[in-house]
């Protein structure tokens, strides 16, 4: 088969997923002149999941690329700036208090000859004390609930990496608002089927017309409308592993003399967690759990114990989620993407990540209006491998955990048996400090050596280590790390100084 051009792309689904595909794709062929026609078809009958407000620090760079102005996105979400996550309850409490640990986004720069994390190590077996506190700036943000932007920051940067906290229901209608302005046909249909000739999808069938296309991209939710009619037997499912597989979101005001975290939090409850994101004008929280241990009504009844003050509470939604992903994303002519691809539990805020990077790659992959077996298969290879990494780290929080009050607890620590290789590290890692090349996979979801190493240390996998370097070295490094740390946090503002600055119409 020749390779032709490739004419026309249709998106079925307006969630994130379909509007981030959309405005990229638009980006990337269009800007000069209009190279491939875009549609997106979305159901106005469907709402949209209408979760997944926390992301990670690298959609920074999705948005910057889109040419998207920082202080817009901001104003139009409701968005606040997260530095990363506090995790609390996930391992026994210590000395009678709830144990907690952060892990934010910051990549750590290295402070003298040996790396921060064993001077952190050697220095801990004389004096214990908190990886995140004595390493990084972060730390200092989110405890004392500083922006991670600095006055003078410019658009997406700041002073250690971050993230945001959005509405999701308004970032969908900002994004739609872009990728129409950038060219996008915006259809609102139901559809109905597809036609199917030899695994290729002809048209797709709505109640306000026929559609046919070179590329169909499935942004269907959950329900993978169109990679279903593709292929059979093409889901894996990790739940194994990581059961949680429903979650109840609440949204609530906040309490007088409340402001907004520069943090997400994840509370371990009884089988699962809670969220916690704090935006401008609300609070969105929600309670992941394992549905085959609580019914929607327990769960919900524990969340609402646990947040207290029912008068603040504005809604509460019952989700069902799989988890897990495809074999395959890309069958034939029809790509699944979001949600229709995979997901995997939220607890380190990945969704729109997963997008961000599944559309980049589409964009490398999709050459002409047929590509070949081998590009699709490089393109699923790629994607499971995303999916194989990050599974292994969600349930590195999970198999660290000592809680044995549950079931669920006693289950987690057993989710180890699932990841291949991960007990073998864990043993490593309790003789010598976690390196790159210990999580290099070739397949990096985001998270990294430097990721790793606040989970483990957060959650007490320390190793015993003894390396020929003097106390007095170690202690003079660590003490240069956190006047450098001080300083640094003496230029943050207020985090809601910051966005009270950004809603009054100054830019960041
Ligand atoms: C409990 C939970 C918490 C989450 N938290 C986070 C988080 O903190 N951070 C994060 O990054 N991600 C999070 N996520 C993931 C995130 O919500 C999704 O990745 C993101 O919203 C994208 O969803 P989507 O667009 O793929 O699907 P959806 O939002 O479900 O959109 C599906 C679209 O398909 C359309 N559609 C469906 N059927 C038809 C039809 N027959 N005809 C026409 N249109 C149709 C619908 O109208 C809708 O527009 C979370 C997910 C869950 C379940």
């Amino acid at each position: 088969m020749t390779n032709s051009k490739l004419k026309t792309i249709t998106l079925v689904g307006g969630g994130s997923t379909g509007w981030m595909t959309a405005l990229y794709l638009s980006r990337l062929y269009n800007q000069q002149g209009q190279q491939v026609h875009i549609r997106l078809i979305e159901s106005k009958d469907i709402g949209i999941i209408g979760v997944g407000e926390a992301t990670v620090h690298s959609i920074r760079f999705f948005f910057a690329a889109m040419g998207i102005d920082e202080a817009e996105l901001l104003r139009e979400t409701n968005a606040t700036l997260k530095t990363g996550i506090l995790f609390n309850n996930w391992m026994k409490p210590v000395n009678g208090e709830t144990h907690s640990y952060f892990h934010p986004f910051e990549q750590q720069k290295p402070c003298g000859p040996v790396d921060n994390a064993s001077a952190w190590i050697m220095q801990n077996q004389r004096i214990p004390s908190d990886f995140a506190q004595q390493t990084c700036l972060s730390f200092n943000l989110m405890r004392d609930n500083l922006s991670p932007k600095q006055l003078n920051s410019a658009q997406y940067q700041g002073a250690v990496p971050y993230g945001y906290h959005l509405d999701a229901v308004l970032m969908a209608r900002f994004l739609r608002k872009k990728a129409i302005a950038a060219g996008v046909e915006h259809i609102v249909a139901n559809v109905t089927d597809a036609d199917v000739e030899n695994q290729q999808i002809t048209q797709v069938i709505t109640d306000n017309g026929h559609f046919s296309s070179d590329i169909f991209i499935d942004c269907t939710g959950f329900k993978g409308l169109l990679i279903d009619k593709l292929k059979a037997d093409n889901w894996q499912s990790f739940e194994a592993e990581l059961p949680c597989n429903r979650a109840v979101a609440i949204q609530r005001e906040y309490s007088e003399n409340t402001t907004p975290r520069s943090y997400t939090t994840s509370t371990a409850l009884t089988n699962g967690w809670v969220w916690e994101i704090d935006l401008t004008n609300r609070q969105g929280t929600g309670y992941v759990y394992d549905g085959n241990r609580l019914t929607r009504e327990q769960a919900e009844a524990e969340l609402r114990r646990y947040l207290g003050d029912e008068q603040k509470i504005l809604k509460a939604t019952h989700l069902d989620m799989k988890i897990g992903c495809r074999k395959e994303f890309w069958v034939g002519n029809c790509i699944a993407m979001g949600l229709a691809g995979g997901f995997i539990e939220p607890l380190e805020s990945t969704g729109l990540h997963l997008i961000n990077l599944g559309v980049r790659l589409l964009a490398t992959h999709l050459t002409s209006a047929n590509p070949s077996q081998p590009i699709r298969d490089s393109y699923n290879r790629t994607m499971n491998g995303l999916y194989d990494d990050l599974r292994q780290f969600i349930v590195l929080h999970y198999c660290l955990s000592n809680r044995d009050d549950t079931e669920f607890w006693q289950q987690a620590q057993a989710s180890v048996k699932y990841t291949q290789g991960l007990a073998e590290k864990l043993a490593l890692w309790k003789v010598k400090v976690c390196e790159h090349v210990d999580v290099a996979t070739g397949f990096s979801s985001i998270f990294s050596d430097e990721n790793y190493r606040y989970v483990l240390y957060g959650m007490q996998h320390v190793p015993s280590i003894n390396l020929p370097v003097t106390e007095q070295t170690i202690d003079a490094m660590l003490k240069q790390l956190n006047m450098q740390k001080t300083q640094a946090t003496s230029q943050c503002l207020a985090h809601q100084s910051f966005l009270d600055k950004l809603h009054h119409g100054q830019n960041c």
